[in-house]
């Protein structure tokens, strides 16, 4: 065996996990079918502007020791995602919070919040939330749930808010005070000068092949290491053979633009169902930009095939037990291990994927 390790994926998974083994004296050789690494949180920089090319990019996490790693790798600003939403001629504060109430029915107080809010709950009597829709109902009535969620909900994932797990909508906050923050974790923010080069000093020093396809590259090279990390979809790795996992991919229509500031914020989400794209994204407000140029990218939402990017798990029912199937298989193995947003089918966001592949760092190592 010429390494000790086989990566497959130099996304953040892939990354971290080659970085402690190469610190631990192993030997790795990272693959990357892309021409870049750094999967989905890689930027690139247009004007002068880190523009983050899959999609938009907030680090938060609550856990310390996750936080102090990647601060190892760079230095964060004091950006704090407040998303503003878009319905009709109406504009609100994301999340959903008094800012937001206050907007909606011209009240001040959470009192009168909370009881605007327990009025259109008991219209719709639910007890035990069992999907989106009725969660949404039960955590914020139907005005919220119409203008704000509802729209956005079926656009980002092309299927009704009765058919979606009801955490999907528990990951944002919904609170009684005045607070814009998208986000309830302790620590919170982007890197100074993007994400890119946190995952390069991360492989410095380690070999890396790019535009390199691990199922073409593994039958030229079937001994090339001892154990494989696989970072990829394990639905693909196993071929299918269970059937296939559903997915959402997103299509981003970047421009850039000739004026200074198009929207005034980083995120605005499109809230109706008539406007084709999710959200508008202007990317210079993630690092308090002053370039005179701007550049902005629409988001439009759809279900996944072949050849495209995979980016979101759809963790409803039915995907989990295939991806539970899927999971006995790869229980089974020995010299192959899972990891990342496709090979643990997880809607991860980016602190979990770090401390999912420090943990599999103190397994494995
Ligand atoms: P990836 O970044 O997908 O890396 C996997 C890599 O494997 C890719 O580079 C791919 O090319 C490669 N690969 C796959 N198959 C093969 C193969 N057969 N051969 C060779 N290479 C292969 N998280 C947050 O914390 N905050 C956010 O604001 C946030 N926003 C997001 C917005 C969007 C639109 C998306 C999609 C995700 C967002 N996330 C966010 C989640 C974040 O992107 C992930 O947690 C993280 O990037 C996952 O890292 P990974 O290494 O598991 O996967
Ligand atoms: N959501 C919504 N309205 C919004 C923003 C989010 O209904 O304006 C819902 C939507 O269902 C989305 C979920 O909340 O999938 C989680 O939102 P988040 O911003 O965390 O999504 P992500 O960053 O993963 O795209």
């Amino acid at each position: 065996m010429k390494y000790d390790y086989l990566i497959v994926g130099a996304g953040l998974f892939g990354a971290v996990f080659a970085y402690e083994a190469k610190k631990a004296g192993r030997k790795c050789l990272v693959i990357d079918k892309r021409d870049h690494i750094a999967g989905n949180i890689y930027c690139e920089n247009v004007e002068g502007i880190n523009v983050h090319k899959y999609g938009a990019h907030i680090f938060h996490t609550s856990n310390k020791e996750v936080w102090d790693y990647v601060n190892q790798f760079a230095e964060f600003n004091h950006y704090i995602n407040s998303p503003v939403a878009a319905y009709k001629d109406e504009t609100y504060n994301l999340p959903f919070n008094m800012n937001t109430f206050s907007r909606l029915w011209g009240i001040r107080t959470p009192q009168e919040a909370k009881d605007i809010i327990q009025k259109q709950r008991a219209e719709y009597g639910v007890a035990e939330p069992k999907n989106l829709e009725e969660q949404a109902l039960s955590l914020a009535g139907k005005d919220v749930y119409e203008k704000l969620i509802k729209g956005y909900t079926e656009k980002q994932w092309g299927r009704p808010c009765t058919e979606l797990p009801a955490f999907i909508i528990k990951r944002l906050p919904f609170r009684f005070i005045y607070d814009n923050n998208y986000f309830n974790d302790r620590y919170q923010g982007i890197p100074i000068g993007g994400y890119t080069q946190i995952v390069e000093k991360m492989l410095d020093g380690i070999e890396v092949r790019l535009k390199t396809d691990y199922f073409e590259f593994i039958k030229e090279n079937p001994d090339i290491a001892d154990i494989t990390l696989f970072t990829g979809m394990i639905d693909e790795y196993y071929g299918y053979q269970l059937g296939a996992l559903e997915y959402r991919t997103v299509r981003f229509e970047t421009e850039v633009l000739d004026c200074e500031n198009y929207q005034g914020n980083a995120v605005v989400n499109y809230t109706e169902r008539e406007v084709p794209y999710t959200r508008i994204i202007e990317h210079k407000h993630f690092e308090f930009g002053k370039q005179p140029k701007t550049v902005i990218s629409r988001e439009y939402s759809s279900e996944w095939k072949p050849g495209i990017e995979p980016y979101y798990p759809i963790n409803n029912e039915e995907n989990n037990s295939l991806f539970a199937k899927y999971r006995e298989l790869a229980d089974k193995e020995e010299k192959v291990i899972f990891g990342g947003r496709l090979g643990n089918y997880k809607y991860y966001d980016m602190d979990k994927v770090i401390e999912a592949a420090l943990d599999l760092v103190k397994e494995q190592l």
